[in-house]
């Protein structure tokens, strides 16, 4: 089998979703596409390289969804509404139960949020992904990481500080119980973009990002970008009862602030908005938390415990999941 064949066989269009603005999609040198009046595109390229983004040990099920999750999150944090995606995908090998494995997961991710995989790249060398996500966003709208405002309300979704968790289970054993131990694991390797909330917070929010890096590192982005400060009471934090009770609560909240890779969504909405946000979260049953509020404090990010100041241990080593 040629790389064409190969192409042809695990990436081309049969197996991809129908949709009726793709004109073109895998197989010539470009794909074609429309971009429907009265929407704007949103693009983003995330590459994950093995041993830096992902274990060697992982399985072609879980990378497949992994690299779309991750792409899928950076559109879900701008307000887009997911349509396509390119695959540059390099191999080390030409292994069929892997790309049938791969392939698989990747088509029935996709179908799963409706997106359309329309070309790509297949070269040789060490194993590396490279995807391009492009998503629908309401003209003049989005949630961008400039337009958060002095007296807004911070929130995120879901609860931090599962996936470091999940990664440490990985890297060492732990005596945990087995079903706190496949929650935090799949919170790793298997997170969910929160691609309908990004969507349906465009009426009440302005300003959100993903948390990829970690609350403290990410939130920092939006301060610079809008030029405030913040601050977070960590009593606030949503922790997991897989991290309250596996972990001391010092290092559930180290997880929580300086994990990455929960790629739950960060965002402030004016004060006005907030019970919008409550009756939203109901509404799709996905947790939304108020931490803190945005100040005037340029660039400043605060952190308070029951309204105490609150200086971070530095001794926890978070740097071994870093
Ligand atoms: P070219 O040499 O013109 O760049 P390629 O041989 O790289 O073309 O690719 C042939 C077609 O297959 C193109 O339409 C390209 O988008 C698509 N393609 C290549 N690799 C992938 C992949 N991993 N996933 C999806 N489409 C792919
Ligand atoms: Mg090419």
């Amino acid at each position: 089998m040629g790389e064409f064949d190969l192409i042809k066989h695990y990436f081309s269009q049969h197996q991809s979703l129908q949709r009726e603005d793709i004109i073109l999609s895998v197989g010539d040198d470009c794909a074609v596409t429309a971009v429907p009046k009265g929407y704007q595109l949103a693009i983003s390229t995330d590459t994950l390289v093995c041993g830096t983004h992902f274990l060697d040990s992982i399985s072609p099920i879980d990378l497949a969804y992994k690299s779309l999750a991750v792409n899928l999150s950076d559109l879900a944090a701008q307000g887009a509404k997911p349509v396509w995606v390119s695959l540059a995908l390099t191999l080390p090998e030409l292994n069929k139960e892997w790309l049938k494995n791969f392939s698989d997961s990747f088509f029935s991710t996709l179908q799963r949020y409706h997106t359309a995989l329309i070309g790509g790249d297949t070269t040789k060398g060490h194993l590396s992904l490279t995807l391009t996500a492009q998503g629908f966003l309401p003209a003049s709208k989005g949630l961008f990481r400039h337009k958060a405002n002095v007296g807004d309300a911070i929130f995120v979704s879901g609860t931090l500080g599962d996936s470091a968790a999940g990664l440490s289970l990985l890297l060492a054993q732990q005596a945990i119980s087995h079903s706190h131990q496949h929650y935090l694991l799949q919170r790793h390797l298997r997170p969910t973009p929160r691609v309908e909330l990004g969507q349906a917070l465009i009426p009440y929010s302005q300003c959100a990002m993903d948390i990829s890096d970690g609350l403290l590192a990410d939130l920092q982005h939006i301060l610079n970008a809008s030029q405030c400060g913040a601050d977070i009471d960590i009593a606030h934090l949503p922790l997991s009862s897989a991290l309250k009770e596996n972990y001391t609560l010092s290092q559930a909240e180290q997880f929580a602030l300086t994990g990455g890779e929960d790629y739950e969504l960060c965002f402030t909405v004016p004060p006005s908005q907030i019970s919008a946000i409550k009756q939203l979260s109901l509404q799709l049953d996905i947790p939304c938390t108020q931490i803190g509020v945005i100040t005037n404090h340029i660039g400043q990010l605060r952190l308070f415990k029951h309204q105490s100041p609150y200086t971070l241990p530095d001794n926890l080593g978070f740097d071994h999941f870093g």
